[in-house]
């Protein structure tokens, strides 16, 4: 099955390559980095838009 690298789009091979869907470990690793970071995002409390209103009416 041919697959394309999600992070620098090559093309990979899932019967040739260990890593697929990535083109190689450092590819693997990268996107693990993503992953990692993203969901640090998240964890991050997201209440500007209702302090804004509140403010607004005084
Ligand atoms: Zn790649």
């Amino acid at each position: 099955m041919k697959h394309r690298c999600p992070i620098c789009k090559a093309p990979t091979d899932s019967e040739k390559n260990a890593d697929f869907p990535f083109c190689s470990e450092r590819c693997r690793l990268l996107d693990l980095g993503a992953w990692a970071s993203g969901k640090y995002r998240i964890s991050q409390p997201v209440i500007d838009e209702d302090a804004e209103e509140e403010s607004g009416e005084n």
